[in-house]
């Protein structure tokens, strides 16, 4: 099942005839005000058990064409924004001219696997447009897109085992790590506002299957960039959980970034970024 969030953040499924709005059919009051609302977290949390019921009010409802409606990001009020850093060997690599290019030195133990947190106010959605800082440009730093796997956390879990990892996991989407490169922290670098366009959908995890057979692709004005197949992710998506939840309580609505694919480079204002990722969806997004 592909759920979306959409116009005043209704509750859509989407078909390949368009999207039905069912927010109606949610078993508890519908709270639209994206600072209060919590029922997107109890939605991921509750998925199994309600899922049927949304299925049923899907069929009932005439679904409108997707380009009838504004997508919004499928993540409301997530309480974290991990993600992981150097999880494919080739991107682990290039890091270091981007390094040295950027930074003037390669930060070695930045080449290694592990997570950092980015702030969920940097959340846009597929309609939005990356928003380059001014200030970030004028001071000659390069900003980079990183085209990721990004997981949707379901049910609460700490210190959740590697061989359960999957059963925490409500499903997936697409998500850009907007980075800026050169000195300072990452949580700081790749936490601007727009820096974490997701979408275009919350794939349910039955429906996308194995999270390490999926390909992630990224071009920038027409010209490919970026294209890996998750199967040669360094730490595969149930290592990431479990080790995300070692550190961490992962909680419903939690997204988890599962790091960049090789292929990272700069954008500027004006460029169009196409990123997709199979049974997930495509996203189009201008950069200003
Ligand atoms: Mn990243």
């Amino acid at each position: 099942m592909k759920l979306a969030i959409f116009d005043d953040h209704r509750l859509g499924v989407v078909t390949s005839e368009g999207v039905a709005d069912v927010t109606a059919a949610l078993p508890w009051p519908y709270d639209p005000d994206p600072l209060t609302a919590g029922w997107w977290r109890r939605l991921c949390r509750d998925l199994p058990s309600i899922r049927g019921e949304l299925e049923r009010a899907a069929k009932e409802r005439p679904p409108v064409p997707l380009d009838a409606v504004r997508l919004l990001a499928p993540a409301l009020n997530p309480s974290k924004i991990v993600a992981a850093a150097s999880n494919y060997a080739d991107h682990v690599a290039e890091m270091h001219g981007v390094q040295e290019r950027t930074l003037g030195r390669v930060e070695s133990w930045m080449m290694n696997f592990d997570i950092f947190l980015k702030a969920p106010s940097a959340i846009c959605g597929p309609a939005d447009d990356i928003v380059l800082p001014p200030a970030v440009l004028e001071a000659g730093h390069e900003i980079h897109h990183e085209s990721e796997l990004v997981v949707v956390m379901g049910t609460v879990g700490k210190d959740i085992p590697e061989s359960s990892a999957l059963d925490h996991v409500a499903g997936y989407t697409l998500g850009l790590d907007m980075t800026v490169r050169g000195e300072g922290d990452r949580s700081r670098r790749k936490s601007y506002d727009t820096f974490s366009p997701l979408g275009p959908y919350l794939v349910t995890a039955d429906e996308v299957g194995d999270p390490a057979d999926l390909d992630i692709r990224l071009s920038v004005n027409g010209a490919e960039r970026q294209h890996v197949h998750t199967s040669t992710m360094i730490t595969k998506v149930p290592a990431i959980v479990a080790y995300a939840s070692s550190v961490m309580t992962l909680l419903p609505g939690d997204l988890i970034f599962t790091g960049a694919p090789p292929g990272v480079g700069p954008i500027s204002p004006g460029d169009t970024l196409v990123t997709s990722i199979t049974r997930i969806g495509e996203m189009h997004l201008h950069v200003h």
